[in-house]
């Protein structure tokens, strides 16, 4: 989105015109943004044989799913819906990386039917699939680093305490059972959780797993997961992806040389793809001043967007109706019944009832954890590509809170 001529533009699209089509709340996504930060990633692993799976847990519109697909990357699912998602999307099966955490054993089953790639985060399961597989079908391995880093607790998954993966130091258990089954180990992965702006945690990471790599002689790919940092506000640290790019492939291209054999090396980013292409347009339903703080309160809640209710996330919010007006104080909340604050004490252009806001970095982690909370509806999702904007998702309507709920007669 970009401010042109006193209005705001996404591509030639003129912001407030996209809330008149559309209706609010409506989350809109830039394709052009999307497939630029795409093909930035490529570019800066291009010293590797790179392979970019798109984390589609960030933002699962099948549209999306597809403009990636057209773009050349892969697909990294952690549901067995997601990847049915991707195989909808036209994904072939040996480019979608399935990494289920205390899924149940038979999603595992249903993605080796399927043909994914299998990701294997405990002992447990490594074990079950030896005795199921043997060297039948391959598997990688997801290793828990011990690493401490990323944003917030929440979205922190390599550190010792973290459910997720096998940690390091149960290589020995690793390597018994897979030599007990005769396991294939194509892969080794690990991703150490989200919002991680500094070279050296990857870099570091990347160190611990060229260490263990000569236990497995079959591999095919190292997965680095990813984590990789957006700007969320003016200042913000970012990963510098090129430094980290050409850091990481230099190292990479040594390893493999020591491996004896070239790798692919992958990557699973969601955050850095869709993140800034995606924009929640909300309707200024009253203006409420009070002793402390002006209210703003908007047609839109934490039912549509809870990255600032659930990770204390920072998200710009812009006045689009009033580009130009005297800048005032103001606290943006929610339709919601319990406290859903969008941003605290934000200076903004002045604000009328009526008035469109855009919140910003909407792309990544909004739509996709949008619920139905006080029978709210889910809005609807536009695409705006070669200067047009398209529908890809309607609004809900009142039947689908009535959808799978069944009448026993009372
Ligand atoms: C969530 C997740 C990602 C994507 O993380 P981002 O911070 O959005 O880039 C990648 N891999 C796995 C296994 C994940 O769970």
């Amino acid at each position: 989105m970009e401010l042109r001529d006193g209005s705001y533009f996404i591509q030639n699209v003129s912001v407030i015109d996209l809330a008149e089509q559309f209706g609010t709340p409506l989350y809109v996504y830039d394709a052009e943004k999307i497939i630029h930060q795409f093909k930035s990633l490529k570019m800066a692993f291009s010293g590797a044989d790179v392979k970019v799976k798109y984390a589609i847990k960030a933002l699962s519109n099948v549209s999306i799913l597809k403009l990636l697909k057209r773009h050349g990357a892969g697909a990294d699912a952690v549901s067995i819906h997601e990847a049915r998602l991707a195989l909808h999307a036209g994904f072939a099966p040996s480019e979608i990386m399935f990494s289920p955490n205390c899924a149940d054993f038979s999603e595992i089953e249903e993605a080796v039917k399927l043909g994914l790639i299998i990701n294997i985060d405990n002992l447990s399961f490594l074990k079950k699939f030896g005795a199921q597989y043997r060297s039948s079908y391959p598997c990688s391995i997801r290793l828990n680093p011990h690493i401490m880093a990323g944003g917030h607790y929440k979205i922190s998954t390599g550190h010792s305490n973290s459910k997720f993966g096998i940690s390091i130091y149960q290589l020995p258990q690793i390597v018994e059972i897979v030599r007990q089954y005769n396991i294939n180990v194509n892969g080794l992965h690990v991703h150490t959780g989200s919002d991680i702006y500094e070279a050296d945690v990857f870099l570091k990471m990347a160190e611990i797993l060229f260490g263990l790599a000569s236990d497995f002689p079959d591999l095919k790919f190292i997965d680095f997961g990813s984590g990789f940092k957006v700007a969320y506000q003016e200042g913000d640290l970012v990963t510098n992806i090129y430094d980290l790019g050409l850091k990481l492939t230099q190292s990479f291209a040594e390893f493999c040389r020591q491996y004896g054999r070239k790798l692919e090396l992958w990557i699973e980013p969601g955050k850095f793809i869709v993140s800034e292409a995606g924009t929640l347009l909300v309707k200024t339903t009253v203006v409420k001043p009070t002793p402390s703080v002006t209210f703003v309160g908007v047609n839109s809640g934490l039912n549509h967007l809870i990255r600032p209710m659930m990770y204390d996330a920072y998200h710009h919010i812009v006045n689009v109706s009033n580009p130009s007006g005297s800048q005032k104080m103001y606290t943006v909340v929610g339709y919601i019944c319990e406290t859903d604050t969008f941003g605290a004490d934000r200076k903004m252009n002045e604000v009328q009832e009526g008035d469109i806001l855009a919140i910003r970095n909407a792309g990544a982690y909004c739509y996709s954890m949008a619920s139905n909370y006080n029978s709210r509806l889910r809005p609807a999702e536009v695409l705006v590509i070669n200067n047009e904007a398209k529908l890809i998702r309607e609004a809900e309507t009142f039947e689908d809170l009535l959808k799978g709920q069944v009448d026993i007669g009372l």
